[in-house]
């Protein structure tokens, strides 16, 4: 009698902490969120944060996502200036900057730079003739010169906001 009821108490035991467990794991697996990796390198931050807080005043949502933007020596070797590594990868976002040729481009050409760069990375943006800051390459010297940035990056975001890509 006496070892019945040590049985019966030590598997309530066992159903106890297997129960413990069970709720300890479900507890778990509704807190768990993805890990995002975040690295901006230095110099592009104010850049990048210009397009973040752009965004935000078009109220344009985006995917919470991993996020690197960084200068890459790689990409020195390749004729490019930036390239959307993560783009068509919605779980990424991925800008590699050639950090030779960034040391010679202007404030308003490293702003293009950028906004082009994002847009194909997190929204998938095609490049295009009709929006002056997807065409598929930097315009010279004197005609960024020329250019209103601020005109051509509102219709670069209106252009988004529209859900064109
Ligand atoms: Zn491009």
């Amino acid at each position: 009698m006496v070892f019945v009821l040590k049985t019966i108490h030590k598997m309530k035991l066992k159903l106890l902490i297997i129960g413990l467990l069970f709720i300890n794991c479900t507890n778990k697996a509704q807190e768990i969120e993805p890990t995002y990796t975040y690295e901006v390198s230095r110099a592009l931050q104010p850049y990048v944060f210009e397009y973040m807080a752009t965004l935000d005043k078009y109220e344009i949502q985006y995917k919470k996502q991993s996020f690197i933007v960084v200068f890459d020596s790689d990409i020195m070797r390749t004729p490019l200036v930036g390239q959307a590594k993560g783009m068509f990868n919605d779980d990424l976002v991925y800008v590699k900057i050639n950090p030779r040729d960034w040391g010679y481009l202007t404030p308003k050409q490293r702003r293009h730079l950028i906004f082009h760069e994002l847009s194909h990375d997190i929204f998938n943006t095609l490049h295009t003739e009709d929006i002056e800051l997807m065409k598929p390459s930097l315009p010279s010297d004197a005609k960024a010169f020329a250019m209103d940035i601020e005109k051509e990056i509102d219709e670069l975001m209106q252009y988004i906001k529209n859900g064109n890509k």
